[in-house]
């Protein structure tokens, strides 16, 4: 019933913003949409990159960037021929993968995340970045804590949840018989180390034990879509994973030397990669590595939101 096409299309289109501050910073960014296989595409705009199923079954959006580009990416969804979206899974609760959830839940997409995305979007932080806590419209509605799976459009699109990773929320989207893969801020695949959410639970372990699920899962013809960044394959993960694995192990190295933190950052571990200049700096990112390794409670903390009812 759908038209499909083999070739990426771009597909750009400009709405005229009403007057607030989020709004005009947002005024010139261009939604596009590239192809991967029949009935799923990734969307590209600003803020986390959105993975899109489609077909007879609806439509599926995989995160929604934020609030002001919702008309955009409602018309990118609709320029691939797809339906208006009837799920949404937020691969983790930061807001430029969910801050178009009111939007979309208002118009009518069922939104489902693990729960520790829901408690936290509920909360807001008062952390080091102040986020004040979501509307319920923008909750989801449906929330697990292993995973979930989604049987449609001829495929099965598994939600499978990390620990204590990006965050202490975070989903792997998997299309089964597709082959396609959405990690979510566990892999970063543009020019900057990865960002770990140390205040909402995130840690370098984590984030090694997902590359590594991911990696295990994959083969060389899996598209990997990024959090952030252009489209992967299994052998950039790998790269990704390798990296992460040689710098917390440096790290830790060096801790055990009785190394401190600004010693460490002063050794010139992520020299050998070309990522400076990005998002997050090589000093940076040893700083997330070594708050993971010297205090592994802190990903304990972030337990206290589970009510308890289970373990990890
Ligand atoms: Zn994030």
């Amino acid at each position: 019933m759908t038209r499909y096409s083999s070739v990426a299309i771009a597909a750009s289109i400009l709405i005229s913003a009403p007057a607030c501050a989020q709004d005009n910073e947002m005024a010139d960014v261009e939604v596009t949409s590239q192809q991967l296989a029949p009935g799923i595409a990734v969307i590209f705009g600003r803020g986390g990159n959105i993975g899109v199923s489609y077909g007879e079954d609806g439509t599926v959006l995989i995160d929604d960037q934020f609030a002001p580009l919702t008309a955009r990416i409602q018309a990118a969804i609709s320029d691939l021929g797809a339906e208006p979206t009837r799920f949404l899974i937020n691969t983790h609760w930061h807001g430029d993968h969910s801050g178009g959830n009111e939007n979309f839940g208002e118009a009518g997409a069922l939104i489902m995340a693990h729960e520790n995305v829901r408690i936290r979007m509920a909360q807001g932080s008062d952390g080091r970045r102040v986020v004040p806590p979501a509307p319920p419209a923008a909750l989801p509605v449906v929330t697990y804590e292993d995973g979930i799976k989604l049987h449609l459009n001829g495929d099965t699109v598994h939600a499978i949840h990390v620990h204590d990773a990006h965050t202490d929320g975070d989903s792997v989207i998997w299309w089964e018989n597709a082959n396609i893969v959405h990690m979510g801020d566990l892999y970063f695949s543009g020019r900057t180390f990865p960002y770990i959410d140390r205040d909402s639970g995130g840690s370098v372990q984590g984030m090694i034990r997902a590359a590594n699920m991911v990696v295990d899962m994959t083969n060389a013809e899996t598209q990997i879509i990024a959090g952030h960044g252009p489209m992967g394959t299994r052998a950039d993960l790998v790269g990704y994973r390798d990296m992460l694995v040689a710098i917390s192990s440096a790290v830790q190295t060096a801790i055990d030397a009785g190394r401190s933190l600004e010693e460490i950052q002063a050794m010139g571990i992520t020299a050998d990669y070309d990522l400076e200049g990005g998002f997050i700096s090589g000093e940076r990112f040893i700083g997330f590595v070594h708050a993971s390794l010297t205090d592994p409670s802190a990903s304990e903390d972030t337990h206290d939101h589970d009510d308890g009812g289970h373990s990890h």
